[in-house]
């Protein structure tokens, strides 16, 4: 036996490697067996390269077990192993070594940047994180004999010699009293399963029962035979590493139930991404099922590094209109030991994330130039990402022409050139401009929708939360196009033509009437306005100056808008046509009392087609219509 100490500066790095990741006291468990996982890969490299023939690799597995009677953790496995002088080469030198570096330079960091430092880098000595004592028993691959290295969380070490027989390692942690959660059996699987699922090599972990056919002849309610197997916690061949070619899409269905066991429903479709040069990079990314709620559906990419998972939060990584999206992304070249504000800023992730934002827009094209109906189907379903991709992605909006689609209340889905020249020659004002309307709510805004195509108008169905956005953004690009909402003021305003409707009223008439009506409704919520419209146009109508809303709802949705705006109560205006029989019965009728009912009856009716008649209103309303059917 010898004993002897690691080199090391620092007296004593073991508490402050425990102390350094606190929170993340479970990556320990995730560096061995990547350790455990890469000697199993080495001894099959050899092998395969003829240096290794006396080994059978076929079936290399590794194992953890928990032995509760001695307070120990066993990670072992059957890969290439250490010579007793490669063991003080890679554990006494070289790794204690880059502990150390790895202390001295990230001690003083704290927040966000410890978190994704913790990911990687600690390797081996992350056991003392939880292990007051650590074991290795060792046999290389080569003819050499065995060893064992004891060391107790000091500089101090014994080496000595071991009569392990097989080649591989066994790790054993000795687990400290305040880390007994590490030999709960619930607890290791969870991190197995966490960290591990689709590592390369199989990982055992205790037995499971297995039924098994039943013998001929066996009657019918004799019981199964069962019998004990290895658990094997992972699935080493992830569909992410196979070639597009060899998968069906009911593969890429059952990898995502087996990615979100908890999720039920399916996929819409699928983008298997797979890069060697510049980088590289392979992953499948899912379009699930949005809603209009953009907040919950985020971070359920998962980001591995040669299959070892690393985190779920991909911001930084992926652009942000696409962490919506789930599914999985693995690629040895992101820099993990970086800060965020680091990672946003590296080339080679600059790289991959436009890598992932044109896979997503060409896959997206095809699917709409393949199956159209198809795609108009699912339109709805993930509207979102793409509007919010537009809104986001420069690159993104350019391509998104060709296939995002604006769908209208009927139903018919356009393309934004496909609408254009549908709209063109009806709903190009007197100024040029193309005027595009557009509804937010079928229900709410159904007697505007209809008054617009009455007029032979296309009226869009625009629901989503960052539309105004959007609309803002496509305006400020597209020359001579405006969005205007069908109800933001009456049609004939919307898009000026040259006619000119004749007032069936005189200015005179015009004066007094006014005057009347801005006595009897209340100017701080309406401001009225007279206007000679179609005698067959309703006689109050209640709009909302487009400018204004818009800029409300981007400020309530986040950044754009004007300061400010997001508190201003709503602005309303009442148009009242000038050429419908009420309004001119309104004018001549003479008892005031009356003419006040038939204002308020109207304006009410009015507030009723806007949604807005609610409360006491609404109660006045009904008691008032009960009276005028009397
Ligand atoms: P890293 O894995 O990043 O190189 P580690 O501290 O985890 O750093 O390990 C240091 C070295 O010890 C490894 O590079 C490897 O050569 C050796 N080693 C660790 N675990 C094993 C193992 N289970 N089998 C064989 N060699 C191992």
């Amino acid at each position: 036996m010898s004993t002897g100490t690691i080199n090391v500066s620092v007296e004593n790095i073991f508490p402050l490697i425990k102390k350094f990741l606190y929170s993340d006291h479970e990556i320990f468990l995730r560096e061995l067996i990547s350790n455990a996982t890469d000697a199993s890969l080495k001894l099959k490299h050899l092998a395969n390269i003829g240096e290794a023939n006396d080994v059978d690799v076929s079936n290399l597995a590794i194992e953890v077990k928990i032995d509760k009677d001695n307070n120990t953790l066993h990670i072992i496995d059957q890969g290439i192993g250490m010579t007793q002088e490669e063991l003080n080469k890679y554990i006494n030198d070289i790794a204690f070594s880059g502990a150390e570096e790895f202390i001295e330079k990230y001690k003083d960091k704290n927040g966000d940047d410890a978190g994704i430092i913790g990911h990687f880098g600690l390797g081996f000595y992350s056991a003392f994180m939880v292990a007051n004592k650590v074991e290795i028993i060792t046999k290389s691959f080569k003819d050499e004999p065995a060893a064992h290295w004891v060391c107790d969380g000091s500089p101090k070490y014994t080496l000595e010699d071991a009569d392990k027989k097989e080649h591989g390692t066994e790790i054993i942690l000795h687990i400290s009293k305040d880390e007994t959660e590490f030999l709960e059996e619930s607890r290791i699987r969870e991190l197995l399963v966490k960290y591990n699922k689709f590592m390369p090599i199989p990982i055992k972990f205790g037995t499971k029962t297995e039924t098994l056919p039943k013998p001929e002849g066996a009657k019918e309610d004799d019981p199964a035979p069962t019998q004990e197997v290895d658990n094997i916690v992972n699935n080493p061949n992830p569909a992410w590493t196979k070639q597009p070619t060899e998968l069906e899409d009911k593969d890429y269905k059952s990898f995502y139930r087996e990615l979100y066991p908890m999720q039920f429903e399916e996929p819409l479709f699928h983008i298997h991404l797979n890069v060697d040069y510049p980088f590289n990079l392979t992953g499948i990314l899912y379009f699930p099922k949005m809603t209009n709620d953009m907040s919950i559906q985020k971070d359920k990419i998962q980001l591995y590094q040669n299959q070892v998972f690393v985190t779920d939060n991909v911001e930084g990584i992926v652009p942000e209109f696409l962490t919506m999206l789930r599914g999985v992304i693995d690629s040895p070249d992101i820099p993990l030991n970086v800060s965020r504000s680091y990672l946003q800023a590296d080339g080679a992730v600059k790289k991959i994330s436009s890598y992932i934002t044109r896979k997503v827009a060409d896959k997206l094209k095809s699917l709409f130039n393949e199956n159209r109906d198809d795609f108009e189907k699912k339109w709805n379903d993930i509207k979102i990402v793409i509007e919010y991709g537009m809104l986001t992605e420069e690159k993104f909006f350019e391509k998104a022409q060709k296939f995002a689609l604006y769908p209208t209340v009927d139903g018919t889905h356009f393309t934004l050139d496909e609408l254009q020249e549908k709209i063109k020659d009806n709903q190009t004002d007197k100024d040029d401009k193309l005027v595009v309307l557009y509804a937010s709510n079928k229900e709410e805004q159904h007697s505007y929708i209809e008054t617009a195509k009455d007029k032979g108008y296309e009226v869009l169905f625009l629901d989503s939360p960052i539309v105004s956005h959007l609309l803002q953004k496509m305006e400020s690009e597209k020359d001579k196009v405006s969005f205007v909402r069908v109800d933001s003021d009456h049609i004939d305003n919307i898009i000026k033509k040259d006619e000119e409707q004749v007032s069936k009223l005189n200015d005179e008439e015009k004066e007094t009437l006014k005057t009347f009506l801005d006595e009897t409704i209340p100017a701080e919520k309406f401001s009225v306005q007279l206007e000679a419209m179609d005698s067959g146009a309703n006689p109050f109508v209640i709009t909302e100056p487009e400018f204004m809303r818009r800029m409300k709802e981007m400020q309530k949705t986040g950044g754009g808008g004007m300061f400010g705006m997001g508190n201003m109560p709503d602005m309303y205006n009442l148009i009242v046509n000038t050429n419908h029989e009420l309004v001119v019965e309104i004018l001549n009728t003479k008892t005031q009392k009356k003419k006040e009912r038939l204002v308020n009856q109207a304006l009410d009716l009015a507030k009723l087609s806007k949604g807005l008649l609610k409360g006491s209103d609404m109660t006045a309303f009904i008691k008032r219509s009960y009276e005028m059917i009397k």
